[in-house]
């Protein structure tokens, strides 16, 4: 090995060659990412190494689509992309598909990197041969190949800029073997994005505040896309001072905390149909939100998104305002605080103490539900333990059908970006890893999924993942022996014996953690599962809490 004085220009220059897998991780390291999830295999093998190499934590998965939750999971508990996914290619980037769409559908940056056969093999019937980036056009916000190593450095940086800017959403890369094997300089040109910042519509805004301040009946809907610019001291102002009531989408739970007074997700349909003027921050009034119906049809909307072809889905809004949701609050909040004094004086007392009525009598129901001593418990019974058990700052992923719906209506959300659900498309099986992707962004805080037996089987084996990687979440399953317990099977085969949409009966789920190594738990009566949720924290692994409820407990409603 000669000292590098005493080698040719050319050669220097050859050594400073670098490899497309050194290239993209190097990539990675700039842009912050912190975590890879991968399922090691060529052509991406030497790839994942690379980024261990230069210190991106390595977690390998059982399975693709579990690796992609657990990234898009860790990337919303961290509020920027901290994690990338990686597979090799064919079936194992086909496999990541439901995590695009997951991605896609909840408007979640994901950067997922996938491998290719060489691009001068195409069409020979090389091994694991598909051109993935087609595939999931109609998924991602930008799906390419890059051709060239030289490209590597400035597509990873534009993957990245796409997915988080306007709408987050999904990127996919195409990395082919040659591409990645192949040598080049490290020099980063600037990626190409141009970002259409558009100025704010400041009569747009005017009229808002206005409108807001005559308001008799204001509400506020918020939904999870307030996660990425965080406005949430904006929010607290129109709760606090404006005293503005406010319901939230499942996942916009805790972006104002659950037991703040203007909170009324108990009297959803009420503030629905009785609010005047109804402000709608970061969620979409899609199937979530009945289509916006609920909304009286003479209430005045205003609506603040950054996607403007949002601006008028389901219901046309008074005010359309195109941008970032905490710009736009910020210019809101100056002209409201301005309007203020020359605005009518109003009081919104009678409002309160109808959602307030609304609100009481719905928690007097919720409570019987859950105090009830019944044998076998309810899911209702289930989630006070849970409750009681939880400390405030806890991440809680409920992941199911009944059981989600139950846990919808009994747990509390206090923080930003601690409460998941199966989502705006009601994806089963993100309980196991978007607790694994949560933890690893909060290590210090409890993370805890609870279940459905449907939901848990789709992603249980990455529960080893989580035990290997000593990665401490609790997985609870409300163990109801079926998709919706017994409901369907009576609804669907009310004459059969042989059990279809029902399972096993007392199938002892958490046998699957103890195979892993993880610590485990059986629990039949409620006040048996605090003990159990002792216990598994104190144990400091991964744990899973197998509870028998009652299949035939019916869908809660509200
Ligand atoms: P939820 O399920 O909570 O109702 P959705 O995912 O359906 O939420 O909708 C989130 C909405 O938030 C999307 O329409 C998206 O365009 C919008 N959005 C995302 N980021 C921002 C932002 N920074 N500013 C304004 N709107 C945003």
């Amino acid at each position: 090995c000669l000292e590098p004085s005493r080698r040719s220009r050319k050669e220097n220059a050859d050594l400073s060659r670098i490899d497309g897998h050194t290239l993209v991780a190097q990539s990675l390291r700039r842009l912050g990412v912190t975590h890879v999830y991968c399922v090691a295999g060529t052509p991406i093998r030497e790839t994942f190494s690379k980024c261990a190499e230069l210190g991106i934590r390595p977690i390998g998965v059982r399975n693709q689509h579990a690796g992609v939750l657990m990234a898009i999971a860790q990337n919303y508990v961290s509020g920027r992309i901290a994690a990338v996914a990686l597979f090799s290619a064919g079936p194992a980037v086909t496999n990541a598909a439901t995590g695009i769409l997951v991605a896609w559908d909840n408007c979640w940056p994901l950067v997922l990197l996938g491998g290719r056969r060489p691009l001068n093999m195409r069409g020979m019937g090389s091994f694991q041969d598909l051109d993935a980036s087609v595939l999931f056009q109609s998924i991602t916000k930008w799906s390419a190949v890059v051709e060239k190593t030289s490209q590597i450095p400035r597509c990873v940086e534009q993957a990245f800029q796409i997915a988080i800017s306007g709408r987050p959403g999904p990127v996919y890369l195409d990395l082919p073997e040659d591409v990645l094997t192949a040598t080049s300089h490290p020099s980063v040109d600037p990626a190409n994005v141009t970002l259409n910042i558009r100025p704010l519509d400041e009569n747009g805004i005017d009229a808002a505040a206005e409108l807001l301040l005559r308001a008799q009946r204001p509400a506020m809907i918020i939904g999870k896309g307030v996660r990425w610019s965080e406005p949430y001291a904006e929010l607290r102002r129109l709760a606090d001072e404006f005293e503005i009531p406010f319901i939230t989408s499942p996942m916009g739970r805790g972006y104002l905390p659950d037991d703040h007074p203007r909170c009324f997700n108990n009297a959803r349909s009420l503030l629905q149909h009785k609010a005047d003027v109804v402000l709608l921050l970061g969620a979409r009034l899609d199937w979530t939100f009945r289509f916006g119906s609920q909304i009286a049809r003479d209430a005045q909307i205003i609506q603040i998104d950054i996607h403007e072809p949002e601006i008028g889905v389901n219901r046309a809004p008074t005010i359309g305002i195109v941008g970032d949701v905490k710009l736009v609050m910020q210019q809101l909040l100056a002209r409201m605080a301005n309007k203020f004094s020359d605005a009518p004086q109003k009081n919104l007392l009678p409002w309160h103490t109808v959602l307030e009525a609304e609100r009481e009598s719905k928690q007097r129901k919720l409570d019987t539900q859950m105090n009830s001593a019944a044998a076998p418990m309810s899911p209702h019974s289930l989630f006070k333990e849970i409750k009681d058990f939880m400390p405030r700052d806890a991440i809680c992923i409920l992941d199911g059908n009944i059981s989600m719906a139950a846990g919808q209506q009994v747990l509390p959300a206090h923080l930003p970006a601690s409460r998941f659900t199966a989502g705006s498309n009601g994806c089963m099986g993100v309980g196991v890893p978007f607790a694994v992707g949560a933890k690893i962004a909060q290590p210090q805080r409890m993370v805890i999924a609870v279940c459905g037996d449907m939901g848990f089987a789709l992603s249980a084996m990455d529960m080893e993942t989580a035990v290997r990687h000593k990665i401490p979440i609790i997985v609870v399953v409300v163990n109801n022996e079926g998709n919706s317990g017994a409901i369907l099977q009576k609804t669907l085969f009310p004459s059969f014996e042989e059990r279809i949409t029902m399972f096993q009966p007392d199938i002892h789920y958490e046998n699957i953690m103890r195979a892993f190594g993880g610590h485990a738990e059986h629990v039949d009566r409620p006040e048996q599962l605090r003990p159990a949720l002792e216990r598994a924290v104190a144990s400091g692994k991964a744990a899973c809490i197998n509870v028998n409820v009652d299949p035939f407990a019916p869908y809660p409603t509200e």
